[in-house]
């Protein structure tokens, strides 16, 4: 297939390189030019602006947040697409903008699939995402070979995009939580003089089995935040998504309230391009350790 890629960040770098594998040819387009000189020399080619990416078969996509969706999917870039072009927003952004974009895209013509993935950088790497993917069947259909390409399994929640947007932000939520409790347990731990790497070994191998427990667990015992797999200012953003999901129908989401003020508290101190495991040194740092 003929595929456009926008967005070459540490997730969307390996993405496209498993699309390139995959023996598809893939047009790459960075607001840092540099960034995306590696995948030419795997045989991408590079494209000076979004416009020359939304073109071929289909477009991807994997920008950091909403304001990078709005500024580069504007008007003028969606009025000047080729009509029927899929476009796929891989990333993690509201369900308000998903439904922005959704309705901008239908009114051109052009299909919007939104399809959030779970997995962090190494696992894009081994193609082996989660895929939540949610737009028109058909245009989930045509794509299918891309997410065969970049996944491990890809998961159907219907025509609306923005269910698969409020399921990524319900799981980001929960792994959210799961990393602050990971945090507070290890400084419970400290109290005592309780290696957390013990304590590890005992949870992962009975009750809390796992990629969370077990990943964000270690860089928790290690305390080692750097590189950062998932900066915690990207987690921020991902909680603050939920809660502003919730508000809208008037859900409460306590537990995630907590979880935004501990990682304001990661970036009051500087750590927000730290890895979101740095909730462990938020916990400690709050236990006067
Ligand atoms: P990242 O490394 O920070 O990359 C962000 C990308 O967005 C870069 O290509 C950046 O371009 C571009 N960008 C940011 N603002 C822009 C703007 N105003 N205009 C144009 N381009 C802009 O982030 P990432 O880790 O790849 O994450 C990308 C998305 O995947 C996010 O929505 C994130 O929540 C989601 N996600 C991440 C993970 C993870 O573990 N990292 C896992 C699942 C989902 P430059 O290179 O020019 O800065």
């Amino acid at each position: 297939m003929d595929i456009g890629f926008i967005g070459l960040g540490s997730m969307g770098q390996a993405m496209a390189e498993n699309i390139l594998k995959a023996g598809h040819r893939v047009r790459v387009w960075n607001r840092s030019r540099e960034r995306a000189q590696p995948l030419a020399a795997l045989g991408a080619e590079l494209v000076d602006t979004p416009a020359a990416a939304f073109a071929g078969d289909a477009v991807f996509s994997m920008l950091a947040d909403d304001a990078a969706a709005c500024e580069v999917f504007d008007a003028r870039l969606l009025e000047n697409a080729p009509r029927d072009l899929v476009h796929v927003n891989m990333a993690t952004v509201s369900v308000a903008c998903a439904e922005k974009l959704a309705r901008e895209h239908a009114a051109r013509a052009i299909h919007y699939v939104a399809a959030p993935v779970m997995g962090r950088p190494d696992v894009a790497a081994a193609a082996k995402l989660t895929i939540i993917a949610a737009g028109p069947a058909e245009a989930i259909d045509r794509v299918q070979p891309i997410f065969d390409a970049i996944g491990q399994r890809t998961w159907r929640l219907g025509a609306l995009p923005q269910h698969a947007n409020v399921a990524k932000l319900a799981a980001n939520f929960m792994l959210a939580s799961a990393v602050e409790t990971l945090g507070e347990a290890s400084a419970l731990l400290s109290g005592y003089g309780v290696a957390m790497s013990d304590f590890l070994d005992v949870i992962t191998n009975s009750a809390f089995p796992g990629p969370v427990y077990s990943g964000y667990g270690r860089l928790i015992a290690q305390d080692t935040y750097e590189p950062a797999m998932f900066k915690a200012r990207l987690g921020l953003k991902d909680v603050r998504l939920a809660l502003a999901a919730a508000d809208a129908c008037a859900i409460p989401l306590p537990v995630a309230s907590v979880v935004r003020d501990s990682l304001l508290d990661a970036v009051a101190h500087g750590d927000g391009e730290k890895d979101f495991a740095v909730l462990g040194r938020v916990a400690a740092r709050r236990a006067g350790r």
